[in-house]
């Protein structure tokens, strides 16, 4: 991916079904590298978007996930920043970060619809 490419920031926002969608696509490992949980990680989506509105296992449950803009720089040292989605360890609190636009390309260019 050329750099201008990831400094870019999201196209739009992402929801929680696709970064779920994303994860099964991709066949994202489980478990975590910092202790001996495996299973489902948080999300990190809005928090203004929870307050008592959703149970996570209401179908109507499809916030948009919070974006992270990690600073960054250019070769040409001009200043930009990546994108990131973050999920979390429910065990240890360990996070990882997924590059927001790898989950918009997926989705919005179809990949993995037959992937089910
Ligand atoms: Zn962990």
């Amino acid at each position: 991916m050329a750099d201008e490419d990831v400094l870019k920031n999201t196209a739009r926002p992402v929801l929680y079904s696709e970064a779920l969608k994303y994860f099964h696509d991709t066949k994202r490992k489980p478990s975590c590298p910092t202790c001996d949980y495996s299973g489902a990680w948080n999300l990190i989506v809005d928090p203004s978007l929870l307050k008592d509105k959703y149970a996570e296992d209401d179908p109507a449950f499809d916030p948009p996930m919070i974006v992270l803009l990690a600073p960054a720089l250019g070769a040409d040292r001009s200043a930009g920043s990546i994108p990131l989605l973050s999920l979390e360890c429910p065990q240890c609190g360990h996070m990882e970060f997924v590059q927001a636009n790898n989950v918009i390309n997926h989705i919005d260019l179809g990949k993995g619809e037959n992937t089910k």
